[in-house]
C-alpha cells in the first residue's frame, strides 16, 4: 500500500511510518514541522519507499500519485502545543481534516482519524466507553483541542455518509514512548526529565487525578489493524491500567532511582479528573489489546531519555521556568502512598 501519513513527523505518526515502511508499505509523510521533528524521520529519509514533504495540511495535501489509505495525524496534541497555537490547533482539525478526506475520497482510499479521549471531556461515565458522548466546555482552554477533534469526528462521519468514503476514527489514550519531546509539559515526560536532572517532580493539584498510559508500540498497533480494516469506529485505543499522577510520579522515582521531592502546583482549568478508556470494542473489532505495560514502557522511556541528556536538561529547566509558582513541596516515598 502507499500511505500518506499526515503529522508524520511527530512522536507516534513517526513511529507508524516505521511500522508501515517494515512491513514493505510506501510512506508519504506529510509534516509542517511545528511540534513533529525531522529527527524522528531522519533514519528513513534515505529509503526509497519514503517521501517527506513539509507542509501545512490546513493548506490543502497536494500528494501526486497513487493513494491507498490517509491517516490524519497532524495536529499539536500536547497541552503546551495546543495553548501555544490555539487557531493552527483548530484549522489543522478542521481544514486539515477536510483536505485529508478529500485526498482519500478522490483515490478511494481508507481514511483514517487520530481522534482523541479528550472528546469525552471531563467524563461523567467511567470507564469512557465509545458510546459516551463526553462533557466538554466549548469553551473552556481545552477547547481548541477537544472541540476541533469532535468537529474532525464529525466532519469524517459526514465524509463517510453522504460521500462514501472508506474512514474510520480511533479516539486515542494518553500515549507515552521514545521520541516524546522532553518539553511538551505532558506528565511522562515531565516527570522522567525532571527525575533524571534531579528536579522535584511537578504534580499538577493534589495529583489524584488518573490516566491510563499506553506505550506508543501498542497504539501503533492499534492504528495499522485500524487502517487494515473497514470499521467505521470510532474505537477507543488505550491502555485501560489506570493510575494516579502521584502513583506515576513515585514509579518514575523507582525507575528512574531517585527520591526527589514532589512539588504541588494548582490544577489547571478543565483538567479531567480520571480517564480510562474501556477497549472491548477495540477488542471485538480490531483484535486489539495492548501488551506492554507501563513499568516496561517507562523503562524503555526513560532509556530513551537518558540517550538526550541535553535535550533532557534544556527542557527541565524550561519546565521549572515555566512553573515557578510551586506552592508546597513534599517527600513522598513509595511507602508514603499506598498501593492502588
Ligand atoms: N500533570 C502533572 N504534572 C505535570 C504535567 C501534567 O501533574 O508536570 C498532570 C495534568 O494536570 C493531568 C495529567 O498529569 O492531570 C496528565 O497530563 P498530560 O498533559 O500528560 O495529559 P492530558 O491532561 O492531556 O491527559
Amino acid at each position: 500500500m502507499r500511505i500518506v501519513i499526515t503529522g508524520g513527523a511527530g512522536f507516534v505518526g513517526s513511529h507508524l511510518c516505521d511500522r508501515l515502511l517494515d512491513r514493505g508499505d510506501s510512506v508519504v509523510c506529510v509534516d509542517d514541522l511545528s511540534s513533529g521533528r525531522r529527527a524522528n524521520i531522519a533514519h528513513l529519509e534515505h529509503r526509497p519507499s519514503f517521501e517527506l514533504i513539509v507542509a501545512d495540511a490546513s493548506a490543502g495535501l497536494a500528494v501526486a500519485g497513487r493513494v491507498d489509505a490517509v491517516a490524519h495525524l497532524a495536529s499539536p496534541a500536547s497541552p503546551v502545543d495546543y495553548h501555544s497555537r490555539p487557531i493552527e490547533t483548530l484549522r489543522v482539525n478542521s481544514l486539515g481534516t477536510q483536505h485529508a478526506l478529500e485526498l482519500s475520497g478522490g483515490h478511494g482510499a481508507r481514511f483514517v482519524l487520530a481522534s482523541t479521549s479528550e472528546v469525552y471531556g471531563d467524563p461523567l461515565v467511567h470507564p469512557q466507553d465509545e458510546g459516551y458522548f463526553g462533557n466538554v466546555n466549548p469553551v473552556g482552554p481545552r477547547s481548541v483541542y477537544d472541540e476541533a477533534k469532535r468537529f474532525a469526528e464529525a466532519l469524517t462521519a459526514a465524509y463517510a455518509r453522504t460521500r462514501g468514503v472508506d474512514a474510520g476514527i480511533v479516539r486515542i489514550f494518553n500515549t507515552y514512548g521514545p521520541r516524546m519531546r522532553a518539553a511538551d509539559g505532558r506528565v511522562v515526560s515531565s516527570f522522567i526529565a525532571q527525575a533524571l536532572t534531579g528536579r522535584p517532580l511537578t504534580v499538577y493539584g493534589d495529583g489524584s487525578q488518573t490516566r491510563s498510559f499506553c506505550f506508543v508500540g501498542d497504539l501503533v498497533d492499534g492504528l495499522v489493524r485500524m487502517l487494515d480494516s473497514s470499521d467505521p469506529g470510532p474505537v477507543n485505543l488505550g491502555n485501560p491500567t489506570e493510575m494516579t499522577v502521584v502513583e506515576l510520579a513515585i514509579m518514575v522515582q523507582r525507575l528512574v532511582g531517585t527520591a526527589l521531592p514532589i512539588e504541588f502546583h494548582e490544577l489547571p482549568g478543565d483538567d479531567p479528573l480520571q480517564r480510562r478508556p474501556d477497549i472491548a470494542r477495540a477488542s471485538q473489532r480490531l483484535g486489539w489489546a495492548p501488551r506492554i505495560d507501563v513499568e516496561s514502557g517507562l523503562a524503555a522511556t526513560v532509556a530513551w531519555f537518558r540517550s538526550q541528556p541535553d535535550e533532557v536538561e534544556a527542557a527541565a529547566a524550561l519546565l521549572a521556568g515555566n512553573q515557578a509558582d510551586g506552592v508546597r513541596r513534599q517527600l513522598l516515598s513509595t511507602a508514603a502512598v499506598a498501593a492502588p
